[in-house]
């Protein structure tokens, strides 16, 4: 693990996600913690050898894999968390990420493994977009609503952390269906991230980039395909279950790990649902099953 400095108080920790680091003389804000208990030690270890102190830490949005370090800088540092609406709600009672996963019910034993459930958080501040003072830094919160709902980035000397906003390439040759919860707004995000132009961007899962427009290409391209495969396959009435058996088999996918059958399940979902919000495709109702199919 190293603190890898971008400007003279923005720096960030490489890893499996990638840690932003906004340093105020010897006092730190963390963007994100990690997975687990064993990335926020390895944080604070790092950040402690060179003398820093860390008092809060933003959270981009509410998967595990964002928060699951909070439990503990919390606990030992007293570090105080800033999220925004509907994200702070499952930081705070995470057992609603495998709730929502599993369709709203008690959640089977294959979702609560730490990638989707991590351990509660307290949030001390709802965040608002717009600027903001957070340990006397002033930063600029930028909504990047779509791969979760309320998903936010944050914009600090000209460098912006954007989260899981965008994917890399080969992320997405990976796993072929990103993770997207409301599709309408990831769409309208990667447009807006599209047109500005920052000094740097910091992806949670990918190398910084001085020019987002390539990535935000590959992302929205995925988006597209994805969508045009979903209608290929709809000229019949299908079920859930069915589309997405068609769609995995279609990808090359071969899933054997029940939370990521679950997790593309959602984003199916999402999908389905911008479509059917769009009028592209309609539901039929009949022998009490739900189908789903092109409109006429
Ligand atoms: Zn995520």
């Amino acid at each position: 693990m190293e603190l890898k400095h971008i400007t003279e108080g923005v720096a960030y920790i490489p890893g499996a996600v990638n840690v932003g680091v906004i340093i105020n003389g010897d006092k730190a804000t963390l963007i994100d913690t990690g997975l687990d208990r064993d990335s926020g030690r390895n944080i604070r270890r790092l950040l402690e050898a060179e003398g820093i102190k860390i008092t809060a830490i933003v959270n981009t949005h509410s998967h595990a894999d964002h928060f699951g370090g909070n439990d503990y800088l919390v606990r030992n540092t007293g570090a105080e968390v800033y999220a925004s609406s509907v994200e702070a709600g499952i930081i705070q009672n995470p057992l609603l990420e495998p709730i929502y996963l599993f369709h709203g019910a008690a959640p089977i034993r294959n979702l609560r493994n730490k990638f989707v459930l991590a351990k509660p958080s307290p949030v001390h501040h709802i965040l608002e977009t717009g600027m903001t003072t957070i340990e006397d830094r002033k930063l600029m919160i930028v909504p990047l609503p779509g791969h979760s709902f309320n998903q936010i980035g944050v914009l600090v000397d000209d460098v912006l952390f954007c989260a899981d906003a965008v994917f890399s390439g080969r992320v997405i040759e990976k796993y072929r269906i990103p993770v997207v919860q409301d599709v309408g707004s990831h769409r309208e995000t990667l447009k807006t991230l599209r047109e500005t132009s920052h000094t740097l961007y910091v992806p949670s899962h990918t190398e910084p980039t001085g020019d987002i427009t390539a990535l935000v290409d590959v992302n929205l391209g995925v988006v597209e395909s994805i969508t045009s495969d979903i209608l290929g396959l709809l000229d019949e009435p299908k079920t859930v279950s069915e589309i997405q058996s068609g769609l995995c088999t279609g990808y090359g996918l071969d899933l054997d790990v029940v939370q990521q059958y679950y997790l593309i399940h959602t984003t199916l979902m999402a999908y389905l649902g911008h479509l059917y919000e769009e009028k592209t495709i309609e539901i039929k109702l009949e022998d009490n099953t739900l189908r789903w199919s092109k409109a006429r």
